[in-house]
């Protein structure tokens, strides 16, 4: 009995050995992994040959960030969101350092659109976890509680190695950049095994180093109004170090009384920012794309140019709460047909 058990446990190991260093899928000389992580389907694509190892790699540092970075289960940002629970000042692993203090910078470019301080504000509204998913909005008494009780990270302090908030309790989101910085580390980690053609895709959105055989790499920007089967907004090639992030309505959201209430707040009002249904950002860092694209989206149509001036993003496209295209010349010269939709 003993040794069926061991046989079948070395037999499980030997499966597992195998499926790790199994080929990848080519399609037409592009390699594929696919896995689910920072809440969404990540896709990694390289042009050419790349050892499984470094693939394996890639994966172990998506899973390793999401960890890092979730306000759920008990990782880095979770156990540091416990402590501003009741003490003003926490510890900053050397794991959140250079996360902390690149979003503050970014909440600070944005005027505080994108601010990773709104986690309480999150959490009311229901757009943390799946489990608290609600379907109207959260009393008026409770959301101007959580209005007047947070901590803006744009005025918080990093020492680097400590946090200190203006008031408790405090709780940080970095839904809105993670997932950009994690990007960034990937690309970074193929490069340095060599890889100089290869895109990522997580969820829409992208960064790319090189390119796809001869040709640029080519990416959608999906409609938020999808119409008569016509799914994709525009398309455009996207270059060597190239980022685009979007940031959309129809991600995550409840309708009550025919009002649309999605996942993008509001840092000042505590709201769903209702100007935007998307939001897309190009940039040469993931990072700030992503953060830029939130910033864009709360920012609307009135005060697009000047945030995305201050956010140092020259490419940008917005699709106002009417459905209207606004976007920059550097965007419209990368999209010729836009000027026509
Ligand atoms: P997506 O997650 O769909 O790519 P975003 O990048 O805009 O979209 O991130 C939205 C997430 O960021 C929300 O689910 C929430 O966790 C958090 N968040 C919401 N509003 C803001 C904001 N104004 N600033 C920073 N983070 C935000
Ligand atoms: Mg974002």
């Amino acid at each position: 009995m003993k040794q069926t058990i061991i046989g079948l446990a070395l037999c499980a190991v030997l499966a597992w050995g195998v499926w790790q260093q199994r080929p990848e899928p080519v399609h037409n000389d592009v390699v594929h992994r696919e896995l689910f992580a920072l809440g969404t389907l990540i896709q990694i694509s390289v042009a050419g040959h790349i050892e499984p190892a470094v693939m394996n790699q890639a994966q172990a540092a998506l899973t390793d960030l999401e960890t890092r970075w979730s306000v759920l289960g008990d990782g880095d940002l979770a156990q540091l969101n416990k402590t501003l629970q009741t003490q003003t000042s926490a510890p900053l692993p050397s794991t959140l350092q250079a996360g902390f203090a690149a979003a503050r910078q970014l909440c600070l470019d944005s005027g505080g659109r994108f601010d990773p301080g709104v986690g309480d504000l999150v959490r009311l509204w229901g757009f943390d976890d799946e489990d608290h998913f609600r379907t109207t909005p959260p009393p008026a008494d409770q959301l101007n509680a959580a209005l007047q009780q947070r901590s803006s990270l744009c005025d918080s302090h990093i020492d680097p190695q400590t946090v200190v908030v203006d008031q408790v309790p405090a709780r940080f989101d970095f839904g809105a950049s993670a997932k950009g910085r994690a990007v960034d580390e990937v690309i970074a980690l193929l490069q340095a095994a060599g890889i100089h053609n290869a895109i990522i895709n997580a969820g829409g959105d992208i960064k790319v180093i090189g390119r796809r055989a001869q040709r640029a790499w080519r990416i959608g920007i999906r409609h938020p109004r999808p119409v008569d089967g016509r799914t994709m907004l525009a398309s455009l090639q996207v270059h060597d170090g190239e980022a685009i992030f979007t940031s959309g309505d129809y991600e995550r959201f409840f309708i009550d009384n025919g009002v649309r209430y999605h996942h993008i707040l509001d840092p000042r009002t505590g709201l769903p920012a209702m100007g935007s249904q998307s939001a897309t950002v190009l940039h040469s860092s993931a990072e700030r794309a992503d953060a830029a694209a939130t910033a864009l989206f709360v920012a609307g149509a009135q005060d697009a140019a000047s945030v995305m001036q201050q956010m140092g993003v020259d490419s940008w496209l917005l699709v106002d709460a009417n459905g209207r295209l606004h976007a920059s010349d550097a965007m419209r010269a990368r999209i010729p047909d836009l000027a026509s939709q």
